[in-house]
């Protein structure tokens, strides 16, 4: 299916590739390969994603698959066993470890998260103890965002959505801030018809001007010695080289160089480096790495109480062992409208720091909510890394996964009464309450699949 470039765009192109140009035009005339990261902390079985994987290069957990699988009739997809990611993005982990060699916790921001592809990809690299906060600036997107983090599993992360210049208060706090900007797309022309429709000379000016917005911001909050990691999936040198040029010049940030073995035929651009679908196995993307050799850290005081959430009592505290692996690991607090929250002890500080210095917050993890002696366990709660291995479950059959997963109430005429997790391959998909004469599937409605399960 050959891609109808812009008469501007392919100007361009020929002038940045020369006699390469022809096999660029020839890779986008190609299907797009399609692949996954699997989660590390969600491992399934060799044969339970898909057969005839293919390992990505640069990512120990991404895998080519030989064609595109409907995802959403996928049950391991719906209970966070991988996330369907393009393969190129996935080289970031390779920059993080090259930068961080040694395992310490760090604090991190994913600025421009949704739909979460990177920040999971975070999620699965940062080392014990991190924290990872994922934001989103469009509302609408944050949604998404959200239930992917949910899928996820990991306890460390959160979301908030706030414009790049509202985190002003947490300068120099971060020890990884990461933007992947919006940006004009000229990567995913081969993905995304509607990249080539909007693109534009004036466009790419707007989205250069934009990123210089953005990492303005986002470069004072990397705490000294920190990494401001840059990308965007695209290729013109508005957007990519001027911006880092920009960052190392103008902004004083020192540029990394990164150490990426030659067969892997990803070009080096001077401060940044840029993968082409003609040379690599994924769509068109640009990254490039910067310390914060200067500045101050994060000054903040101490802070004691949240501002709107509460903590909950003490013999609530002790129910949650009955739902976690390890309920002490973590501290609760109680919303407004009674839902319980949960996040690692060890970061109470940090969360209590950005809940006093963010203007609302950040969302944190559902766990479910307390209604008398009775407790409703949350959605989030089921897809948890650290929920309890000892609730009472009931693997499912794909079919009737996918029936859980439309939320329709199944009949299980063996199941043990009361709550239960519906499991497919090992991994928990949601909520069901057998009450003897029926079973209530507590899937939230958002989450349903929407799709008819059965003509396909
Ligand atoms: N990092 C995401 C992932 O891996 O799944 C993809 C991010 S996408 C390339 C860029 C994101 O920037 C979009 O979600 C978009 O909504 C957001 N965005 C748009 N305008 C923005 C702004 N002014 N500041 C920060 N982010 C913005």
């Amino acid at each position: 299916m050959a891609v109808h470039l812009p008469e501007a765009f392919r100007e361009r192109m020929q002038a940045q590739l020369g006699d390469n140009f022809e096999a660029f035009r020839a890779a986008l005339a190609t299907e797009p390969p399609v692949s996954i990261r699997l989660n590390p902390a969600k491992p399934v079985a060799e044969g339970d994603v898909a057969t005839g994987l293919s390992p990505v290069l640069w990512h120990p957990q991404g895998y080519y698959l030989p064609e595109r699988p409907v995802f959403t009739l996928d049950p391991v997809f719906h209970a966070g066993g991988y996330y369907v990611q393009e393969a190129s993005s996935m080289i970031l982990e390779k920059v993080l470890r090259q930068v961080f060699p040694r395992q310490h916790p760090l604090k991190a921001l994913d600025l421009s998260a949704a739909p979460g592809g990177k920040s999971t990809l975070l999620a699965s690299w940062l080392p014990e103890g991190s924290l990872l906060l994922a934001n989103e600036v469009i509302r609408s997107r944050v949604t998404i965002l959200k239930e992917n983090l949910d899928r996820w599993g990991y306890s460390n992360t959160f979301t908030s959505s706030y414009d790049p210049e509202s985190f002003a208060g947490m300068n120099g706090y971060f020890d990884v801030v990461l933007v992947d900007a919006p940006c004009s797309g000229e990567g995913l022309f081969r993905k995304d018809p509607d990249a080539v429709n909007e693109w534009s000379v004036d466009h790419v000016q707007m989205c250069s001007s934009r990123q210089r917005r953005i990492l303005a911001a986002a470069v004072k909050l990397v705490a000294p010695g920190g990494l401001l990691l840059y990308s965007t999936c695209t290729y013109n040198e508005f957007e990519n080289e001027q911006n880092a040029e920009w960052l190392a010049r103008e902004q004083g940030l020192t540029p990394v160089e990164l150490d990426l073995p030659a067969e892997w035929d990803i070009v080096n651009k001077g401060l940044g480096y840029q993968m082409y679908p003609h040379l690599v196995r994924g769509e068109g993307f640009y990254f490039a790495a910067f310390r914060q050799m200067r500045g101050f850290g994060f000054q903040g005081k101490p802070q004691r109480n949240f501002t709107k959430l509460i903590p909950i009592s003490r013999k609530q505290e002790a129910a949650m062992s009955d739902w976690l692996e390890d309920a002490d690991k973590f501290f609760y607090l109680q919303r407004p409208d009674d839902t319980v929250l949960m996040a690692p002890a060890s970061l109470r500080q940090d969360l209590l720091t950005l809940d006093r210095t963010l203007p609302q917050g950040v969302w944190m993890r559902e766990v479910g909510e307390f209604k008398g002696k009775d407790f409703i366990p949350a959605h989030p709660l089921a897809l948890s890394i650290d929920i309890s291995s000892d609730l009472p479950y009931v693997e499912l059959d794909r079919d009737l996964s996918l029936q859980f997963l439309k939320k329709e109430n199944l009949i299980l005429p063996d199941a043990p009464k009361g709550w239960l997790l519906a499991r497919h391959r090992g991994l928990n998909l949601g909520w069901m309450k057998n009450l003897g004469n029926r079973m209530n599937n507590y899937l939230p409605k958002d989450w349903r699949i929407r799709m008819d399960i059965r003509e396909v």
